[in-house]
């Protein structure tokens, strides 16, 4: 023994995700006979495409098994250019894109290619659970904006205010994980000229694109603007489009100079992604893109009638989700009241009474850093969805 302590400070200061404890702590209910409605799934229910499956499989039979380019292969990066190009308005080359493992491991090459210590990354809150544990494990320091008096919306003031000397990005979700909400080219312009204004650079998160309802269109920031192009790294991937939460395929697009950064770091970590999900995601870009509005309209049914049920519960706030399979509700009322003797005192024991005694599991708004709200994912059968607002009308009516 050294009677050095085994881990670092970067180690002690990372939480462990709550969202896939939850999803795992579900399970282990179910594996044990446990009758759990899982509404905590952060991923899309259905199969991945049939022609994304083939494709994986040929590249497997043909040998295509071994190392590729770290940053991806090149006609991945001219899929994803084209794309880029006919969906977003974007006209990336292919030296400006880096296919990654995922989204989340863009957003993490993009943190670690351009935080130094101390540097404040400015995130709009609620949030996805990740983006401040990526953050400080890349050295950098989260600045939060509350926007739940702004329609879970960041504004110009909003983001003016964050603004220190020390800020180098802000993070834009649109649409949102957790709270379903989707930004205007209006409501992405007035934040643009902040951005611009103060030169600061902008993750553009952007994963949840093809899920938007009420005929809205998604809007990616770095298309309003020349200058908002050069500022902007702009994050998508195969995951929640095509159901490849599996698979592991995202991508980045940006100026050179950072993405070169960002192929240089994932070069000495992962390298490249993993070559047959390549071929898999090229598929998925190219070919028959009937599968995705097909998932679209079944997701836009389901928040349809989950909003409904919510909005009929009383004491049940809900800001109709535009965008994502989440809707995140309200629940401060029923905050101070008792479940069998324990007093609710925050999204946490809502979360855990609802699963213990009424076998639902969601995720507690905490996770996302919103105490006063839970997330109810709709990435579930609509049987399901059905049951569990069932479940959650009676453990509400239970609480006195
Ligand atoms: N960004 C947001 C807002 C997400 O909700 C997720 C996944 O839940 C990701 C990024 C990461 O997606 P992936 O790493 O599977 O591509």
């Amino acid at each position: 023994m050294s009677g050095r302590a085994p881990l670092s400070k970067r180690a002690l200061s990372t939480s462990p995700s709550m969202t896939l404890g939850i999803s795992a702590r579900a399970k282990e209910l179910r594996a044990r006979g446990v009758n759990v409605v899982n509404l905590s799934a952060g991923e899309p229910d259905f199969d991945t495409p049939e022609n994304i499956k083939e494709a994986a499989k040929r590249a497997i039979d043909s040998g295509f098994t071994k190392y590729t380019a770290a940053g991806g292969i090149p006609e991945l990066k001219k899929a994803i250019c084209e794309k880029l190009r006919r969906d977003n308005g974007l006209n990336y080359d292919p030296d400006e894109v880096l296919v990654s493992c995922g989204a989340k491991h863009s957003i993490f090459n993009i943190l670690l290619a351009m935080c130094n210590d101390g540097d404040e990354v400015i995130i709009p809150s609620p949030y996805w659970t990740s983006y401040p544990e990526m953050v400080k494990i890349a050295g950098g320091k989260p600045v939060f904006v509350e926007t739940g008096e702004t329609g879970f919306k960041l504004t110009p003031e909003g983001l003016r205010s964050a603004i220190s000397r020390r800020t180098k990005l802000v993070i834009v979700n649109t649409p949102c994980n957790p709270t379903g909400v989707v930004y205007t080219g209006d409501e992405l312009r007035a934040l643009g000229e902040v951005i611009a204004e103060h030169g600061i650079y902008c993750i553009s998160d952007e994963v949840y694109e093809k899920l938007v309802y009420d005929g809205l269109k998604h809007v990616s920031l770095a298309s309003l603007s020349p200058e908002l192009m050069d500022l902007t790294i702009t994050v998508n991937g195969a995951s929640k489009t095509y159901s490849m939460t599996g698979w592991r395929i995202g991508y980045a697009a940006g100026p050179a100079e950072i993405i070169r950064a960002m192929d240089d770091i994932q070069g000495h970590s992962t390298s490249n992604p993993t070559s047959f999900c390549q071929k898999a995601a090229l598929e998925a870009l190219t070919g028959d893109q009937e599968s995705v509005e097909r998932m679209r309209r079944e997701f836009e049914r389901r928040r349809d009638y989950i909003s409904n049920r919510l909005n009929r519960m009383g004491g049940i706030k809900l800001t109709k989700p535009q965008g994502a399979f989440y809707a995140f509700p309200d629940i401060s009322e029923f905050l101070g009241r008792e479940a069998g003797g324990r007093t609710i005192d925050g999204s946490c024991a809502f979360a855990e009474e609802l699963l213990t005694r009424a076998g639902v599991a969601i995720v507690p708004g905490a996770a996302f850093g919103h105490d006063g709200a839970v997330r109810i994912s709709f990435a579930a059968s609509m049987e399901e969805i059905e049951e569990g607002m069932n479940r959650m009308e009676e453990f509400l009516e239970g609480l006195r």
